[in-house]
């Protein structure tokens, strides 16, 4: 199969890559160290459709195809992880859902304020006990009361409430049916009962804030706060995952490709037994690597991306390109360390946050071992063997 990006989607990557080259870049150490991102260059990303990548016009988003929207995460991505991760979680997790399953109500509501640059949006899965296993272990739940749900939980590692209008919540709202008893509440933080607790301090991401939120009894009106249908929570999170894990295997392209020009800017100036590192196959060895591991990653992140907008199922090449663009990001910037000698472990250089940053690639939206997991059934599925 012959693949060329279109010459729209080539445009594209050209301005993502000079908005993030000039507003994100060259502030991202900073960012790291202060763990406040910069909302002055949010507040400009509505003007190239980043904080609606995928939400249609008529609410004030870029309504971009799936390759055009992971090419802009991974340009994000390649300047800023932190920003990296919060517009990916906003993009996918967030608006997704809501623009695939909101009513036209729901939209109006959220979407243009969603999209307008102000604000992240957020999903709230994951839970202190729950992460891998949400059928298992979700307590989170919903009961109907009049014509409201009353809520009562706790969900931990949730990126950007702090900033969120809306923190779309996954109940079990029946639990006696397993995967058919979950419902997606759309919850707002100023509810009375909701507890947004302070970001954690985590290795990486630093200005991406990660937390805990408590609901203690809280209110939600069934009409307006049912995200889809009763029932579907599960089946909307597989599907919602899906597509976010190629947003997470353009993030880790793009946090790959960074640490990988970093190494080689360095390698081309760094001396040593009488000539430039470069010179030592080596050296030349981790380049090759790495210049052909990024290439694969970035071609499956495509081709899953092109399965999703063709309608096709994309389930295992979604879980195959997020686990392949993850462990090469891992793998690439361990080496752009090994590359900058003692330099790559100061805070000097970027690779340093880079290997910080990417670590979580391997873990948010699935670890490594859930990919696999996927990937297998499904290939077992296709021999007929599953
Ligand atoms: C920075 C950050 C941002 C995040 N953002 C969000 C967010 O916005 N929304 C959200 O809902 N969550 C978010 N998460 C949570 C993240 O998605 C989960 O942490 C992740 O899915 C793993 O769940 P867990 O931590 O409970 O690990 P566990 O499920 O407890 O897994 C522990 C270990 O056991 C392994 N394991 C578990 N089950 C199996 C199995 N069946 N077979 C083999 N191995 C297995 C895992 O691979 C892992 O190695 C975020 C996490 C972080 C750190």
């Amino acid at each position: 199969m012959y693949f060329e990006l279109t010459e729209e989607q080539r445009m594209y990557q050209e301005a993502v890559r000079d908005f993030c080259d000039r507003e994100l870049a060259p502030y991202a150490t900073q960012v790291d160290q202060t763990g406040e991102m910069r909302w002055e260059a949010i507040r400009k990303m509505p003007q190239l459709g980043l904080t609606g990548l995928q939400v249609s016009e008529d609410y004030g988003g870029a309504g971009l195809d799936s390759i055009s929207a992971a090419i802009a995460i991974e340009e994000v991505g390649r300047a800023c992880g932190s920003t990296g991760l919060s517009l990916a979680a906003h993009n996918g997790l967030c608006c997704f859902p809501i623009n695939r399953w909101g009513t036209t109500d729901q939209k109006q509501k959220y979407l243009p304020r969603l999209t307008s640059g102000e604000v992240l949006g957020a999903l709230a899965l994951t839970e202190p006990n729950a992460g891998s296993d949400l059928v298992g272990g979700v307590r989170t739940s919903a009961v109907k009361e009049g014509d409201s749900w009353i809520i009562d939980g706790h969900k931990a590692w949730i990126t950007n409430p702090k900033y969120a209008p809306v923190i779309i919540t996954l109940t079990r709202t029946d639990k006696n049916a397993g995967a058919k008893g979950f419902c997606m509440l759309l919850v707002e933080p100023q509810y009375e009962g909701v507890t947004v607790h302070h970001p954690e301090k985590k290795m990486g991401l630093k200005a991406s804030p990660t937390q805990q939120i408590t609901y203690d009894n809280v209110r939600v009106p069934i009409i307006e706060g049912t995200l889809g249908e009763e029932g579907k929570g599960f089946h909307q999170t597989m599907e919602t995952l899906d597509g976010g894990r190629i947003s997470i295997g353009a993030l880790s392209v793009g946090l790959a490709q960074a640490a990988f020009e970093a190494a080689m800017k360095y390698a081309a100036e760094r001396e040593a037994f009488g000539g430039k590192i470069t010179q030592f196959q080596a050296i030349q060895w981790m380049i090759a690597d790495a210049a052909l591991e990024i290439e694969a990653a970035r071609l499956m992140v495509y081709r899953a991306a092109w399965l999703k907008d063709q309608g096709k199922n994309f389930t295992k090449e979604a879980a195959m390109a997020k686990l392949m663009a993850s462990e090469v990001a891992e793998k690439v910037s361990f080496n752009a360390i090994q590359i900058h000698g003692s330099y790559g472990y100061s805070q000097e250089f970027p690779v340093e946050r880079i290997y910080r940053d990417q670590r979580l690639m391997t873990i948010g939206e699935g670890t490594s071992q859930i990919q696999r997991l996927v990937i297998a059934r499904r290939v077992l599925q296709e021999y007929g063997l599953g």
